[in-house]
């Protein structure tokens, strides 16, 4: 057989699918499984966005669209993200529309850095995995910056400080952050342009796909603050917000990378779905009552697990800022039932409690001193959360009694 590249060989995977296809073999068994591995709301697109879907194919909205997407959509998308963002001046000409927000993760880091050059690109550990497998396989040097607890998951800009090289070509800055539910406040994001200042050459991608789901505060970009417009491409799209994750509509936005987005968009997948493009039109510009009520329901059932979780002897949960995910601490759990990490914890859990959930190792390096996490995605229903946690503190009482 011919050879398969090592670059192909290497590619990392987000290893949530991994697990998906344990817990569907254990779902095909029989076994009774209450999953909070998947990060997508569990809400239907809103009714008037399945309509402008249904409209545009019967209109004949079948055929490409220019790489960037439709007018229409570059348009709203913009006043969208500008909206959303104290008002930069982000113009239509500036939005690339993509299959989801993720290919431009890729197209960022093939953007911005050359291959096998040595161009460092600094990402959020944990993170969503996706970073570090795109940066190995365009041959940039990952670098990853760690997350504290302490820090309810941001990083400290000091040691972003540290890291920063001449070599440095990228960022990347994800709030609300995946897996942790962390955001990074103002003055985190002020601390972190004020080092930038300093360091022209690097870009910023600001993956920012959770920003209508924000609870702490109101959302705010890097983008907004002195200098850092040019140089931020802001990320955002269709997937969480208004609960389209298999529709495929992303939306980025950078003066100067956007022509280059749109080219590497003619080099893939010519365009995004034209039927889709015309449902995140109306999903943008329509009413919004049904994306308020997923993120009240989001935030409602965020309060509800936290404070569960909290109740569970042996594990520690912080109250997170955004999106729909809660990233526990297990380290006393893991001690008092003998078990070697998390990842050992969420097998047996799996198996032996039947409840899914991802370990810490499926986002990146363990942080050495932030001991031993889960992520739940709580995009759940009540019942489910309620069931789950009651089943991880029996899981836990139980084999206490057994280790001691
Ligand atoms: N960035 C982050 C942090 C995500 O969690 C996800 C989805 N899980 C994406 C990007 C990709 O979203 P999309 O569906 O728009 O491709």
């Amino acid at each position: 057989m011919p050879d398969i590249s090592r670059r192909a060989r290497n590619l990392g995977t987000e290893n949530a699918f991994v697990v998906l296809a344990e817990v569907n073999a254990l779902a095909r068994q029989g076994k009774d499984i209450i999953s909070f591995c998947i990060g997508q709301p569990d809400f239907p697109a809103p009714e008037n966005v399945q309509e402008a879907a249904i409209r545009a194919i019967k209109g004949g909205k079948h055929g490409y669209t220019p790489s960037a997407g439709i007018d229409e959509l570059r348009a709203a998308a913009a006043k969208y993200m500008a909206g959303m963002r104290g008002g930069l001046p982000i113009r239509p000409e500036d939005v690339v529309v993509g299959a989801g927000a993720k290919p431009f993760i890729a197209y960022a880091i093939l953007s911005t850095t050359d291959y096998g050059a040595g161009d460092e690109v600094i990402y959020p550990n944990p993170g969503f995995p996706i970073y570090e497998s795109q940066i190995l396989a365009n041959g940039a040097q990952p670098v990853p910056i760690h997350l504290h607890e302490a820090r309810d998951f941001a990083f400290d800009p000091a040691e972003l400080e540290r890291l920063i090289t001449p070599t440095t070509k990228l960022l990347i800055l994800n709030t609300p952050h995946n897996p942790t539910g962390g955001t990074l406040s103002r003055r985190d994001l002020e601390a972190i342009a004020a080092i930038l200042r300093k360091h022209p050459q690097v870009w910023v991608y600001a993956d920012e796909i959770y920003s209508r789901l924000s609870y702490a505060a109101e959302f705010f970009s890097i983008a907004q603050l002195p200098g850092m417009y040019e140089r931020t491409i802001i990320s955002d799209g269709a997937s969480k917000t208004w609960a389209m994750t298999g529709w495929r509509i992303g939306f980025t936005s950078n003066p100067a990378l956007a022509p280059v987005f749109t080219r590497w968009i003619t080099n893939t997948e010519s365009c995004a779905s034209q039927i889709s493009q015309w449902a995140a039109l109306e999903a943008i510009t329509g009413p919004q009552d049904a994306a308020a009520r997923m993120r009240a329901s989001f935030l409602e059932r965020r309060d509800l697990i936290v404070g569960l979780l909290n109740g569970v002897p042996g594990v520690t949960c912080r109250n997170p800022g955004g999106a729909f995910y809660v990233w526990p601490n297990v380290t006393e759990a893991c001690k008092q039932i003998g078990v070697a990490d998390s990842e050992e914890f969420r097998k047996r859990l799996l198996n032996e409690a039947g409840v899914a959930v991802l370990a810490d190792i499926h986002f990146g390096t363990r942080v050495p001193g932030e001991g031993q996490h889960l992520r739940f995605s709580y995009a759940a229903s009540k019942q489910a959360i309620e069931q789950g946690v009651a089943r991880m503190a029996e899981f836990i009482a139980k084999n206490t009694r057994k280790a001691a």
